[in-house]
C-alpha cells in the first residue's frame, strides 16, 4: 500500500467486531479476565490499550518501524526514550534541538547523572569528535528548530552504528510524510504529534517508533513503568487527524516554497532559512533524504522592532507558540519557544531577536503572502 493510502488503513483502521469504519474509543481503565491472571489481550490501560494500539500500529506502518508508543506529549515521549540511559551514560545532541529537549536534558536528566554534549550535527564530524568511551546515543533533529538546519540522517547512522551507538530522530518537522528516518538506519523516531500529525492544534500528544522489536520492548518496559501514555480520547482524535496528513503536507509545503521565494525578494526581509530554497547550506541533502523542505520557514527581519511589528500587524495568521497546525502560527522565537535557552548561547546559534518564525498553514496562498505582506510594510512607519 501507498503511504497516501496508508495515512487511511495503515495500523488497525476500523472496528472487525460491528464494521465501524472509524476505531472506537475504548474509554476504560480494565478488562474482564476469565481467570486469574490469564488476561485476554488487555489487561489494564495504562499497559495497553485498543484505541491506543490502533494508533500505535498505524504510526509503525507510518515510519516503517516495528513497534510504537503513543504518550501524552511529546516530551513525554523523549523522555521516556532517554530513560534508557543510565547516570555515567553520554548522549550528543544537536545544538539547536527543540528548547523543551534541551531543557530536559540540561536541567533535569543531568540530575540524574547523564552526561551530554550539543555539538552542530550538520557536520558529522562534530559527532564523531564528540564520542568519548562512554557515549550511548546521538539524539538529532533535521531540520532543527528554528533555523532549519540540516543533519544527514544516513552519514550520521554510519557512524553510530560503527560506534554501536543508538541513533534518535525527532522526526517533528518532517513528518513520515516527508522522512522516514528509520529506513535511513536511526534506531529511534520520536514525535510530538501534537504538530503536524494531529495537524489541528486540538491536541497534545506524543510518539516513538522503534526499528526493533529488543528496543520496542525496553521502551514499553518504561512506558508502562512510567505512565505518560496518551487517552482513548486523544488516540483517536490523533488517529484521525492523521487521515488527512498527506494532503496537508503537500499543501503546507506548496504554499511554504511560494512564500520562502516570495519572503527573499522583499525588502524588509534580510534572510530566509528554508530547506527547500537552492541556497539553503543544506538543500542538497535534506533533497536526498525528504521528499521536499516542508512547511516551516524562518526569516529574519531588517531590525528586531520590524520583526515585533510583523507580529503585531498580521490578522489572518495567528501569532502563538506550537508549529503543524492547518491555520498559519507566527512566533519570535527568542521570546517564545526558545526563551528558555541564555540569551548569549541563543545569539551564538543565530536565534536573534529579529528571527521570525513562521508555521505556513494551509490557507489560500494570496491571503497568507497579503497579510505578511502588510505586516512587513507597515512596519516603516
Ligand atoms: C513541540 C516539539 C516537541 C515537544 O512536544 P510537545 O508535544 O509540546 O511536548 C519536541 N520536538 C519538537 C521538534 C517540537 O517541535
Amino acid at each position: 500500500m501507498n503511504f497516501d493510502s496508508k495515512v487511511i488503513y495503515g495500523g488497525i483502521s476500523d472496528d472487525p467486531r460491528t464494521g465501524a469504519v472509524s476505531v472506537p474509543i475504548y474509554q476504560t481503565s480494565t478488562y474482564r479476565q476469565p481467570a486469574p491472571g490469564e488476561p485476554k489481550e488487555y489487561e489494564y490501560s495504562r499497559t495497553g490499550n485498543p484505541t491506543r494500539r490502533a494508533l500505535e500500529e498505524l504510526i509503525v506502518d507510518l515510519e516503517e518501524g516495528e513497534r510504537g508508543f503513543a504518550f501524552s506529549s511529546g516530551m513525554a515521549a523523549i523522555s521516556t526514550v532517554l530513560l534508557l540511559f543510565q547516570s555515567g551514560d553520554h548522549l550528543i545532541l544537536s545544538d539547536d534541538v527543540y528548547g523543551g529537549t534541551f531543557r530536559v536534558v540540561e536541567k533535569v536528566f543531568s540530575q540524574q547523572g547523564l552526561q551530554y554534549s550539543f555539538v552542530d550535527t550538520s557536520e558529522p564530524e562534530n559527532i564523531q569528535r564528540a564520542i568519548r568511551p562512554e557515549t550511548k546515543a546521538i539524539f538529532i533533529e533535521t531540520p532543527t528548530n528554528p533555523l532549519l538546519k540540516i543533519t544527514d540522517i544516513a552519514a550520521v547512522a554510519e557512524i553510530s552504528k560503527a560506534e554501536e551507538l543508538l541513533l534518535i530522530v525527532d522526526n517533528t518537522f518532517m513528518t513520515p510524510y516527508l522522512q522516514q528516518p528509520l529506513t535511513l538506519g536511526a534506531d529511534i523516531v520520536v514525535h510530538s504529534a501534537t504538530k503536524y500529525l494531529g495537524g489541528h492544534s486540538d491536541l497534545v500528544a506524543g510518539l516513538a517508533v522503534t526499528s526493533s522489536e529488543e528496543l520496542g520492548d525496553r521502551l514499553h518496559f518504561l512506558q508502562n513503568s512510567v505512565g505518560a501514555i496518551l487517552s482513548p480520547q486523544d488516540s483517536w482524535l490523533l488517529q484521525r487527524g492523521i487521515k488527512t496528513l498527506s494532503l496537508r503536507m503537500a499543501r503546507h509545503q506548496e504554499n511554504a516554497e511560494k512564500l520562502a521565494s516570495w519572503l527573499k525578494e522583499h525588502s524588509e526581509v534580510d534572510k530566509v532559512y528554508y530547506p527547500g530554497l537552492k541556497e539553503h547550506p543544506g538543500h542538497r541533502i535534506n533533497k536526498k533524504q525528504a521528499a521536499g523542505g516542508g512547511g516551516m520557514i524562518s526569516f529574519t527581519t531588517t531590525s528586531p522592532e520590524a520583526a515585533q511589528n510583523l507580529l503585531k500587524k498580521v490578522e489572518m495568521i495567528t501569532l502563538a507558540e506550537s508549529l503543524g497546525g492547518v491555520e498559519s502560527l507566527i512566533s519570535l522565537p527568542a521570546a517564545m519557544t526558545h526563551a528558555s535557552i541564555p540569551a548569549e548561547k541563543r545569539e551564538k546559534l543565530g536565534i536573534t531577536d529579529s528571527l521570525v518564525r513562521l508555521s505556513v498553514g494551509i490557507e489560500d496562498y494570496n491571503d497568507l503572502q497579503q497579510d505578511l505582506d502588510r505586516g512587513l510594510t507597515e512596519v516603516k512607519n
